[in-house]
């Protein structure tokens, strides 16, 4: 019988020393790490993450960004790619082995050996677009898997949805004009990075921009759900469904303002993973985006990864 949810992570994810004070610190991952690893989650299997090759990531960003990323780690010390996205000497291996697992559990969800996938990985990605970092983000780990579905295993129909609060502006960004995606984004508006207005729907119309307003909770938040996402989702009928899992819209987070809890994640889990049993087996690979609150993002990566489980 095929796995039902595998973790991929690799413990360069926790060299990505961003300084003092920020809030996309090792911490975060190391408060998932140990929600995972609690006797409830005994039936998760765990994969080491590989690095993503070159080849993978040119398929979402240029080559010229590509090559100036590989080189872009400071002998020592600290880097700003932009006002907030901060770089050290290790950070490139991370962000190589974020995108490295997302195309590696893309891999074992579409050759089955695992049902779902939940990459605990940091840096984030959703920000980053075809040439520029930004929003903590380097390389758009989604992205780079996405488009390695769509070339290499060939698929037509690859669904991304992105429940971080901030607009997932570099998956956007990457995937207009690609016609195998839906990208589908639940986020704070007006809010950073100031795009994602519901008029944008991308060249093909297959961007969803479903902005919530600050304040904005659980009823808001399903009932986007109900009436707009989950029935787009059913009509696109996808081959796979790739989740943005940022955790930001916590009630807690503090960058932030909507107010989401642990049991919305755990719900919109479920219902995602609905849509991908009726449609596609089951498949589901998830990567770690945002989420700032420590104890709340260790409580909703529980929610959504027990939610990825069979019951
Ligand atoms: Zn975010």
């Amino acid at each position: 019988m095929a796995v039902q949810c595998t973790i991929f992570t690799h413990k360069d994810c926790l060299l990505h020393d961003t300084g003092e004070g920020h809030p996309e610190q090792i911490a975060r991952l190391v408060v998932i790490l140990e929600a995972l690893k609690k006797p409830q989650f005994k039936n998760l299997v765990w994969q080491e993450a590989p690095k993503a090759d070159i080849e993978d990531l040119c398929r979402a960003h240029s080559v010229e960004y590509v090559r100036e990323m590989l080189q872009a780690a400071p002998a020592s010390g600290y880097r700003a790619l932009d006002s907030d996205t901060i770089i050290s000497p290790k950070s490139i291996e991370s962000a190589l082995r974020s995108a490295g697992a997302v195309v590696a559990a893309v891999d074992d969800v579409l050759t089955g050996k695992t049902k779902t996938a939940f990459c605990a990985v940091r840096p984030p990605g959703h920000h980053a677009t075809k040439y520029r970092a930004m929003g903590f983000c380097i390389f758009n780990n989604l992205a780079v898997g996405g488009l390695h579905a769509v070339r290499v295993h060939g698929l037509k129909r690859v669904a991304i949805v992105d429940f971080d609060v901030h607009h997932g502006n570099g998956t956007a960004d990457i995937i207009d004009g690609h016609p195998e995606f839906l990208f589908i984004s639940t986020h704070q508006h007006p809010f950073y990075p100031h795009t994602g207005d519901p008029l944008t729907t991308g060249k093909l119309g297959n961007i969803v921009n479903v902005p919530l307003q600050s304040g904005d909770g659980s009823g808001e938040f399903r009932q986007a759900y109900a009436e707009k996402i989950l029935p787009a989702l059913n009509a696109f009928k996808p081959e796979l469904v790739l989740v943005s899992a940022g955790f930001d819209a916590h009630k807690d987070d503090p960058l932030a303002g909507l107010r989401l809890t642990e049991d919305d994640y755990a719900w919109v889990t479920g219902e995602l993973k609905k849509v991908a049993d009726k449609h596609c087996e089951g498949r589901i690979v998830s990567a770690l985006e945002g989420g700032y609150n420590l104890e709340a993002l260790a409580a909703s990566v529980a929610a959504h990864v027990g939610a990825l489980m069979p019951c």
